[in-house]
């Protein structure tokens, strides 16, 4: 009977559910049954609590969203790993809200929900970390404490930015050439109609107009079918110097009517990518044709290919106007371009198609360039 209550005691302990008796007491073989079928269920509550923590804090070490525990007095009595990353500091356990998100509208937030017992929601910009954060506080009716949760809106921030700018670039590319639309047809319609000579000058103004819309409208819905992944790549085996090779044949006419030579410099058997070949061409067609734009009579534009470790890196260069420094980044970006004047009626949007592609290979693109000496386009495509 001693050693049963021991090791009932043990159970109690956390050890094994205690032995079953085998006395020849009335009652006491049930009892000692009993007992052990109810060690065993709390072994077994014990077992999937202990599951279930383990899981729940997989959760929140996973979380990209931070989580905190504070107490009545405002320290961190937990967090998870996110709360380091987010506010970039090691310093939280048993320090204060206010240590460790340093920016007074979180902590005035904080405050709030401390005084009125009710949830707070602040959003904060920190520009010295270039950060949009969201902060929600939620009372702890029992404790007095409260639970933090911190989420990163920066990139959602960014895109939204990125989405309003769009809008208003495209509206504001659209208002140039529909203007002149409407100050041709107004002139046709004041009287230019009744003279041959300029009602033809005037409809061909206006097909130089409307080419220009129609050649944005498809650049600019295939930028967003790429943006967007709804063009899948189909990548297969190419041979680099037969793609520059087809690529110099298709654009060669072109070339030579603005007076430019166009060469391909490649040492032979150079490794095959893994390309999606009509895109690599696209992107090839589409620096060439900028570089022949952007070169005066008698230039030369040369194709070039070679390896650069685990990738074969392909170049176009000109002899052209070339590129200033400072915006040899910006020429990536959406409408961008260098100089509207002498931009030849471009839409800004062929260099950023180009990436977006060579970025969905893998690769990357880049230029480098010499004012008035020329430019060189790179971009790089894995190897097989
Ligand atoms: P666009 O349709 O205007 O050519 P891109 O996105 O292809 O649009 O190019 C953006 C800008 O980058 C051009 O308007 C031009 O200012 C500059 N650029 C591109 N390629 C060259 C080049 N080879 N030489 C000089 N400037 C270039």
């Amino acid at each position: 009977m001693r050693d049963y209550t021991a090791s009932v005691r043990l159970a109690a302990e956390g050890g094994l559910p205690p032995a079953t008796l085998n006395l020849d007491v009335p009652g006491l073989e049930e009892l000692s049954n009993a007992v052990h079928a109810l060690a065993s269920a709390l072994n077994l509550q014990i077992s999937s609590l202990d599951d279930e923590r383990t899981r729940l804090s997989a959760v929140l070490e996973q979380m990209t969203d931070g989580v905190m525990i504070a107490d009545s007095q405002g320290f961190i009595q937990f967090a998870n790993p996110a709360i380091a990353r987010l506010f970039e500091t090691n310093a939280v356990i048993d320090h204060t809200v206010a240590e460790v998100v340093r920016h007074h509208q979180l902590v005035e937030a904080w405050r709030r929900c401390q005084q009125t017992g009710t949830p707070q929601t602040e959003s904060v910009e920190v520009p010295s970390r270039r950060q949009f954060l969201q902060l929600i506080v939620i009372p702890d009716q029992h404790g007095g404490g409260s639970l933090l949760l911190v989420q990163d809106l920066t990139r959602v921030r960014r895109l939204e930015t990125v989405r309003r700018d769009f809008i208003s670039n495209v509206s504001h590319e659209l208002r140039t050439p529909l203007a002149s639309l409407r100050a041709l047809t107004e002139t046709l319609q004041d009287g230019a109609l009744d003279d041959p000579k300029a009602a033809v000058r005037f409809l061909g103004r206006i097909q130089t107009e409307v080419d220009a819309l129609s050649q944005m409208a498809t650049e600019l819905l295939e930028l967003t079918r790429i943006e967007s992944g709804q063009v899948p790549l189909e990548f297969t085996t190419a041979d680099p110097e037969s793609l520059l090779g087809s690529v110099a044949d298709r654009m060669r006419a072109q070339a030579e009517r603005a007076g430019i030579t166009l060469q391909v410099e490649c040492l032979p058997g150079l490794p095959n990518v893994r390309a999606d070949v009509p895109r690599l061409e696209q992107v090839l067609v589409n620096l060439i044709h900028n570089s022949v734009k952007f070169t005066s009579p008698g230039g030369a534009v040369t194709l070039l290919a070679a390896v650069d470790g685990d990738f074969v890196r392909f170049a176009v260069r000109d002899t052209g106007v070339g590129i200033p420094a400072d915006e040899l980044l910006r020429i990536f970006e959406r409408f961008y371009r260098v100089d509207r004047s002498r931009s030849g009626g471009g839409t800004g949007l062929g260099l950023s198609i180009a990436r977006h592609i060579v970025e969905a290979h893998g690769g990357r693109i880049w230029a480098e360039s010499e004012e008035g000496r020329g430019s060189t386009f790179y971009f790089t495509i894995p190897l097989l």
